[in-house]
């Protein structure tokens, strides 16, 4: 046995299962969506796990998202690609909430500037740890910069595919990270199209959202943090801005197993899955009762992170709202850059518009009473506001001419 294939630290992984049927799959191989065209989510001994570590042990640790490792799926340690990845803060912002219980979980300090590190430094540790050497995935551009970046860095090739209106930002930090990078005449789907084609002639792995099951437990450590930084009683409620909906779901899985391993009670936030109203395939659904949700045609906002016309997960995104007895909120444009604004002038801190986007859902929610001022409340704040065109500000002084120094 080559020293490489040693696991040097207790995984407790005990297999894959179709989020659909409920079908198993052995972990420790290579996995895309299950037979059913579904994701598969990876299932722990929680029971082992329980026995082995304590919450305790876990709060002993350096604050970062390694803290977690028996809950993550990677067995090998040098597989583990890190660029930093620390726990996010939560700041009020109480003159543009307008509470001061609204807290903001800032995820724009991720490495790359957006939680996508999250998902992608754990898939990106699992292809390594499975063999993968070629990587293509479509994207709508922060995701595709976490790719790049890790991916890199561990000596995996990545191709990745992005609307041809990606943010110049993302289109050009994806490509000086080491991908090769094509802009598509259409929304991501249809650069999801492109990867597919290119999986099924065995080019590549497909890294599309959902389609491996390791980016979800990624994004499952923003629900842990959350525990850990609450004090192992959950918020009441979280918004959060919902494109592909990992991170929803990856918090709802994460909530299950604390619950399991007994570190947190039967109590659930509100799940706010939240959409711009140019793009809301998921508020449409929710509302129809539906269960899974069509294609959004002509998709359309300024928060491009959030600009996916149909996901995969939808059915889990859908019954994770439901049951916690959240909503899914549509909210315009001119709310959503509203919301960013005030936030940066009033609180100082600068969201990207998702982040906006939860601001304008939370105020629109106390206004019609779904949520009270009293409630301790979440907004995601995904991604870091440099990565986002801002108003210009051009004003200026001749340093030669005389200065009213009354007017400055
Ligand atoms: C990807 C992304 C989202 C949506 O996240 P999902 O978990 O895929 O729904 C929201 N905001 C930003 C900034 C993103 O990059």
């Amino acid at each position: 046995m080559p020293s490489n294939m040693t696991i040097d630290r207790p995984t407790f992984v005990s297999h894959l299962e179709c989020s659909l049927t409920g079908e198993r799959y052995p972990a420790d191989v290579l996995s895309g969506l299950s037979r059913a065209g579904r994701p598969l989510l990876v299932r722990y001994d929680l029971a082992a796990l329980g026995a082995a570590v304590t919450r305790e042990a876990i709060m002993a640790r350096p604050t970062d998202l390694w803290r977690w490792r028996e809950l993550l799926p990677v067995r090998r340690t040098e597989n583990i690609v890190s660029l930093g990845e620390i726990e996010t803060p939560l700041l009020a912002i109480p003159k543009s909430a307008g509470s001061p219980n609204v807290l903001v979980k800032d995820e724009g300090r991720l490495p790359t500037g957006s939680f996508k590190a999250r998902g992608l430094v754990m898939a990106v540790a699992m292809a390594k740890e499975l063999g993968v050497t070629r990587i293509a995935m479509p994207t709508n551009g922060n995701a595709g910069a976490a790719l790049a970046a890790y991916a890199t860095r561990c000596g995996i090739e990545t191709i990745v595919f992005c609307p041809d209106d990606t943010p110049e930002i993302n289109v050009r930090e994806i490509a000086l990270q080491g991908a090769r990078v094509y802009r598509v005449n259409g929304l991501i789907d249809d650069c999801g199209a492109i990867v597919g084609k290119g999986a099924a002639e065995g080019r590549w792995f497909d890294f599309s959202t959902l389609k491996e099951p390791y980016r979800i437990e990624g994004k499952k450590t923003m629900g842990l943090e959350l525990a850990a930084q609450f004090g192992w009683k959950l918020p009441d409620a979280i918004f959060y801005p919902t494109g592909g909906g990992t991170g929803l779901i990856g918090m709802w899985k994460a909530f299950d197993e604390l619950e399991k391993l007994g570190w947190i009670g039967s109590e659930r936030p509100r799940m706010y899955a939240v959409q711009a109203s140019g793009c809301a395939p998921i508020v449409r659904a929710f509302e129809a009762g539906e269960e899974h949700a069509e294609r959004w045609e002509d998709a359309a906002t300024v928060a491009a992170g959030i600009r996916v016309p149909k996901a995969v997960g939808d059915f889990l995104i859908l019954r994770a709202v439901r049951e916690s007895g959240g909503k899914a909120l549509g909210v315009g444009d001119p709310a959503i850059l509203q919301a960013v604004d005030d936030c940066a002038r009033k609180d100082g801190l600068l969201l990207c518009p998702e982040g906006g986007a939860t601001l304008a859902a939370y105020r629109e929610a106390l206004r019609t009473r779904e949520v009270d001022e009293d409630e301790r409340v979440v907004l995601f704040n995904c991604a870091t506001g440099l990565k986002y065109p801002m108003p210009r500000a051009d004003a200026a002084i001749d340093r030669f001419a005389p200065i009213d120094f009354d007017a400055l």
